[in-house]
């Protein structure tokens, strides 16, 4: 998937290219062309995503048509509106508001509280297309007859979980009554709860959703395989694609700590140079295997998912799936560890008749079906029958639920002035 498939103008193309972008995030994939076409939009994503590029491109090859030149402050109404919990974010934002649209006339500002109010005011009065806001200070410049939202075509609220959690929900339904109805109106938050729904039923209208969680997102970036096996065949399999291919640093999952350790030693017999990782072994042990395995002295590392989560392992160029995991999520742990935006990733899963039900579940996770490809001479026996998966006494698939996941991003505590509440400070941040 490029850039140049999601329908955006080359002015916004040119500027990406710029960035060095070469791929668009998976959370860019889904709603560019989704506010391309106009839709409502609920986006659960994180920052880190790439969620901003997702809305400010779109956003601006919207506004883009009647962009200009000119000099009047009356050919630059205010056309979309971008909402933040904190200063931070609102200039984080603004700063891609000006590096994506740097080839489109469009005019943005920041707005927000802890600043001397007199820049902004100024701003706004030369007319702008697209505020960057917290929503304090800017019902203080509506106070102030500063604003005109007549012209409003596009709202987003960015962070509006975090905007609830910082009690922002009144100003944000002031703010709401200000625009026109008949906008389009984009909501991303890390978590969809109650409130957020609510806010979202009352205030968008038939929106899309698209949900990015940072798991799935290394997900999509890379590229995955099923090699369809028979059960038996599978250690043949892996010997035969590692030595063919002559793959170096290959980590491979197995469901068992049992698994692991006979799968190492088999490869070692099969002249592939292996260690095995996992519950059993010393932290110690595991660190010298690690180390081994980074340097080049150790081909493969075999490890059951319990054992690779505590380890410093990512970036890796291939991660086998020997075995898929019994909770779906495990998957996307593994094929984290390779792969990111602009490196080279694969994940392959050597998966047998027994395992179908696993698949299935992975690929309902990933929202796709992961591609097949029988590798020659190790085409599945289709007269040999599925039998249940033995899960070893005390395998890596006893403790049931997927990981605990991790917590939201940290965040940066408001400034008190942010909300507007309490005088300017001197010192503004001059635009
Ligand atoms: P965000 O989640 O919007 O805070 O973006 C996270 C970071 O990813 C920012 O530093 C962006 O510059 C960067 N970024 C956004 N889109 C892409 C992309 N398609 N390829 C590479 N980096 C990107």
């Amino acid at each position: 998937m490029s850039f140049d498939s999601l329908g955006l103008m080359p002015e916004l193309l040119r500027a990406v290219r710029e960035q060095g972008y070469e791929t668009p995030t998976p959370i860019q994939i889904q709603a560019i062309p989704l506010v391309l076409e106009g839709r409502d939009l609920m986006g659960r994503a994180q920052t880190g995503t790439g969620k901003t590029a997702g809305f400010t491109l779109p956003m601006l090859q919207l506004l883009a048509p009647h962009a200009n030149t000119s000099a009047s402050p009356a050919r630059h109404p205010i056309r979309a509106l971008i909402l933040t919990p904190t200063r931070e974010l609102a200039m984080q934002v603004e700063e891609s508001v000006r590096t994506y649209g740097k080839h489109i006339p469009l005019r943005s500002t920041t707005i927000f509280g802890g600043v001397n109010i007199n820049p902004q005011t100024k701003a706004l009065r030369a007319g702008v297309e697209i505020v960057v806001a917290t929503p304090g200070r800017l019902l203080d410049h509506q106070g102030q007859g500063n604003l005109n939202f007549s012209q409003l075509e596009i709202l987003v609220l960015d962070e509006a979980d975090r905007m609830l959690d910082m009690g922002f929900i009144r100003d944000i339904q002031k703010i709401l009554a200000l625009l026109p109805a008949k906008r389009q109106t984009l909501l991303f938050s890390a978590t969809f709860t109650d409130e957020i729904k609510q806010l979202a039923s009352k205030f968008l209208k038939a929106p899309a959703t698209v949900q990015i969680t940072p798991q799935n997102t290394a997900a999509e970036l890379v590229r995955q395989v099923v090699h369809p096996v028979d059960r038996e065949r599978k250690r043949a399999l892996l010997a035969h694609i590692i030595q063919s291919r002559k793959l170096q640093q290959v980590l491979v999952f197995t469901r068992t700590k049992h698994g692991a350790n006979r799968l190492s030693e088999q490869l070692d017999k099969d002249g592939i140079s292996s260690m095995a990782i996992h519950g059993n072994k010393s932290q110690p042990q595991r660190i010298k295997a690690l180390e081994d395995f980074k340097k080049g002295a150790v081909r493969v590392l075999v490890a059951t998912d319990i054992a690779a989560r505590g380890l410093d392992i990512d970036q890796l160029p291939h991660v086998v799936n020997y075995e898929l995991p019994h909770v779906a999520e495990d998957y996307i742990h593994r094929i984290g560890r390779t792969g990111r935006a602009g490196s080279e990733g694969e994940a392959l899963s050597l998966v047998c008749v027994d395992e179908q039900t696993l698949l299935r579940d992975i690929e309902k996770l990933l929202r796709k079906d992961l591609p097949k490809d029988v590798v020659h001479g190790y085409a599945p026996d289709p007269s040999i029958p599925a039998e249940p998966i033995q899960t070893g006494r005390q395998g890596s698939g006893g403790r049931g639920r997927g990981p605990a996941r991790a917590p939201r991003a940290g965040s940066t505590p408001v400034p008190r002035g942010e909300r507007g509440r309490h005088p300017s400070r001197p010192g503004a941040r001059g635009k």
